[in-house]
């Protein structure tokens, strides 16, 4: 088909694949936390199966899930959503944002991804029939900031959506709040749907920093659609549970779509969510202590040289690093420092032109091999001439 034929494999993958051609690689590739699921949530998920509850569920997914989702969206964002018909249990975050796409885009519709972005916005808008703009701001791309005039400039009549992350992959950043209130005024305005991809919300190292969702700003409940997820909060990626909530007409939408795509999310995945959303342990300030530990670490051993600068992470287990005074670009930085020292990276082009100048980490590692690998980083741009 002409939707497979124009999906590009992304370079996140294209580098993890090559990294398993090497021995003794440390491959800093991919966002999949190496910290085991917690215990009580992995019994709930066995219960479940040995319990025989490992059919399918109503699309939406279990009512007393949607329940769990509701109370913790309105413990964690204070809104407010009806489990009866606006939210709707998806297969991660990702078949969530799938099917907001396609209950939001016609063929030829316009969506605004600012970057840097997440790789699989710009694919999934393309399966969907629509038109990804990618929005590109030279001026502040040190910050990995995108201004709201450049935002503005890419809208047509025919934009309907935009799709905001926050915190940011691969920037492990936090938009701003006036960006995100600046986003919400222009929305009102050009009557468009906002995508709200808060999946790594709980990796915020100083809570203080949380930022509130657009989805909590003045008439804004109504035209956003709000994708969370357990996999990194939980370290649940291969249990493949993720939420959405919207308007009512939104969810039902989607439900409708999810019967033909995926039926339901995986049943004894649905009871271990709903033991992960009811417990009072929090399991996320733990989690989030551990990634801040590791940049920590990352950042001290990067300081020993001045080739390549780290930007500054306050979220999330990525880091972007500084590449432009190697005279490299982000791909072949990454396959020559692959070849010569084995250590994974993934090419900054992968998140937007703009970004060829970075090549972005995933500290999904234990300390000793981020140290390891990182040393390994110094030594390679030290050789270089
Ligand atoms: N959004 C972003 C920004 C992500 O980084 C990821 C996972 N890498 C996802 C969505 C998908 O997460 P899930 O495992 O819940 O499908």
């Amino acid at each position: 088909s002409k939707a497979a034929t124009n999906i590009q494999p992304s370079l996140t993958r294209k580098l993890f694949n090559m990294a398993k051609e090497y021995e003794d690689v440390i491959d800093f590739t991919l966002g999949d936390p190496d910290i085991p699921t917690p215990t009580p949530i992995k019994e709930a998920g066995c219960k479940a199966i040995m319990e025989n509850k490992t059919r399918y569920s109503q699309n939406a997914g279990l009512i007393d899930l949607r329940q769990a989702i509701a109370n913790y969206i309105f413990k964690k964002e204070q809104l407010t959503y009806s489990p009866e018909n606006e939210i709707l249990v998806s297969v991660g975050a990702m078949e969530g944002l799938y099917l907001s796409l396609l209950a939001t885009i016609d063929p030829g519709d316009e969506v605004i991804i600012p970057a840097p972005y997440y790789v699989n916005y710009k694919q999934m808008v393309e399966m969907c029939g629509g038109v990804p703009v990618i929005v590109e701001d030279y001026d502040h791309i040190k910050e990995f900031k995108c201004s709201v005039n450049k935002i503005k400039e890419a809208i047509t009549p025919k934009t309907v959506a935009i799709i905001l992350n926050t915190p940011c992959n691969p920037t492990g950043k936090i938009f701003s709040q006036e960006f995100i209130s600046q986003i919400a005024e222009v929305s009102k305005e050009k009557n468009l749907m906002v995508i709200t991809d808060e999946v790594y919300k709980s990796l915020v190292y100083n809570g203080n920093m949380r930022p509130k969702s657009i989805a909590s700003l003045p008439d804004m409940k109504e035209r956003t659609i709000f994708i969370n997820s357990l996999s990194k909060e939980f370290c649940m990626t291969g249990w493949r549970i993720g939420y959405v909530a919207a308007n009512r007409e939104i969810i039902t939408a989607m439900t409708k779509l999810q019967e033909n795509v995926a039926a339901c999310a995986p049943l004894p995945s649905q009871y271990a969510a709903i033991e992960a959303l009811r417990t009072d342990i929090d399991y996320s300030t733990e989690m989030a202590t551990v990634f801040k530990n590791r940049r920590d670490v990352l950042m001290e051993t990067l300081s020993r040289t001045k080739k390549i600068k780290p930007a500054t992470v306050d979220a999330t287990f990525y880091a972007m690093i500084d590449i432009s005074k190697t005279d490299m670009k982000s791909e072949e930085f990454a396959y020559e420092l692959l070849k010569r020292k084995q250590v994974a990276v993934v090419p900054g082009i992968a998140y937007g032109k703009i970004c060829d100048d970075f090549i972005r980490i995933a500290f999904t590692l234990d300390e000793s091999k981020i140290r390891e690998g990182m040393n390994r980083l110094v030594t390679f741009v030290e050789e270089l001439n």
